[in-house]
Parts: structure tokens; sequence; C-alpha cells
């Protein structure tokens, strides 16, 4: 993949992540894209509301950035939220963090996101996404409850963060971005869903079905 495309992907993304009200209001968020097998580009700045190719910083995977590139140091504290996620799990092909309006009231009252929504299991979700417990933004301790994650469970693509936000890792910077906004919809729906008795949950049966069938139709999601 060439760097001029990674960038344009992630681009793309990020104006997907603002036109479906992902980035709360303050707009703070982070991505990046895998460019090979040691190198990432990720975003320079906290603000990705109106993002262009240029705000991007190609580093490598021990968070080096190459040399003569500039990164906000809001940006250099979570680098390794980034890297680490891409060293432990070689599928990965980007990386989001947002403050997703209604995945972050999950991530406020510690709550984890149940299983309840058929779309998220066409992004390979096969289990409730957990909440790890605070710690500041960026530290080894964050990062460390977050790989364990990535690592342990390779049917979740998404952590959320306690009192902060959510981080998900996908194929690409679009399918990523769309996986989110799912999540979000599916944090949506399940608040929405209290004043009804609270959502229900999705057959046993359910995983294996879905993925039967997105098998026999050749689809993804
Ligand atoms: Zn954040």
């Amino acid at each position: 993949m060439q760097e001029q495309q990674v960038r344009q992907q992630i681009v793309d993304a990020a104006h997907l992540l603002a036109d479906s009200g992902m980035l709360f209001r303050g707009e703070h968020a982070n991505l990046s894209a895998r460019l090979d097998d040691s190198h990432i580009v990720m975003t320079r700045g906290g603000s990705i509301g109106n993002l262009h190719s240029e705000d991007l910083a190609v580093l490598d995977l021990t968070g080096q950035l190459t040399p003569g590139e500039v990164m906000d140091p809001s940006m250099q504290e979570v680098i390794q939220m980034h890297t680490r996620v891409y060293q432990v799990r070689g599928s990965i092909g980007a990386v989001v963090h947002t403050h997703a309006p209604h995945i972050t009231v999950f991530a406020i009252a510690h709550q984890p996101i149940p299983l309840v929504y058929e779309p998220l299991l066409r992004y390979g979700v096969t289990e409730p996404v957990p909440v790890v417990p605070w710690a500041p933004r960026g530290s080894d301790q964050s990062v460390a409850a977050i790989v364990d994650v990535v690592r342990n469970h390779p049917g979740l693509p998404a952590v959320i963060m306690a009192n902060h936000g959510v981080l998900v890792f996908h194929q690409d910077p679009m399918s990523t971005a769309r996986l989110l906004a799912t999540l979000d919809e599916a944090a949506e729906l399940i608040l929405q869903a209290q004043t009804l008795g609270g959502a229900q949950e999705l057959p046993s049966a359910a995983i294996d079905a879905v993925r039967e069938r997105m098998a026999a139709y050749g689809s993804r999601r």
C-alpha cells in the first residue's frame, strides 16, 4: 500500500466519524493505520474534525517518529496505545480512539456493552465489549490493560476505556470507523431499550449462524 493511499484512507475514515457524530463535541480523537510490517501512519494532533492528509505522521512500531516528522505532545503520549495493538495482533490494519457519545456513557458507568445487536457480529465481535480499568491515557498501566484484551480475546476488536472513551481496531481505517459507529449504535439502542425493560440477549447459536450465512453469501457487513 502506498503511503498516500493510507493517508487518504485515514482522512476518509475521520470524515465518516465526524459525519456520523462519533467525535462528540470536543472532536478529540486519534487514528492510525498500518503502512507496512513495521510502520504506521498516525494523526499528529488531538482534534480531527477537519483532518487533511498532511496532518499525519509516519512512525515505526517502537513508537519512533520518522526523522523530520513532528507530533503534538498530547499525541506522543498515546503512541504506545496504537503501536502495541499492531505488535500484538498482526491482522490489525487500523486503530481508532474517540469519545463516541453513547459508548462513553458505558465507559463512565464502567459497564461492558453486551452482545445484543446483530450488526456487531458481522464485524467479528463474539463477546461483550469489556471495560478496562482507568489509568492515565497512554500510560504503561492503561496500555497493558488494553494489550491484555487484544492478546487474549481474538473475538474482540474493541475495548471501552473506563472514564474516558473507546479504542477500536480492525482491518482498515474505514472498517474500523464503521465498526466504531456500529458499536455506538448498539450502546444507544441498549440505553433506549431500558425504557422497555432492557435489551434481550441474542440466542447462543447466533454467532455461528451469522458466520455461516456470511460464508454462504460471501458477504462481510
Ligand atoms: Zn481520549
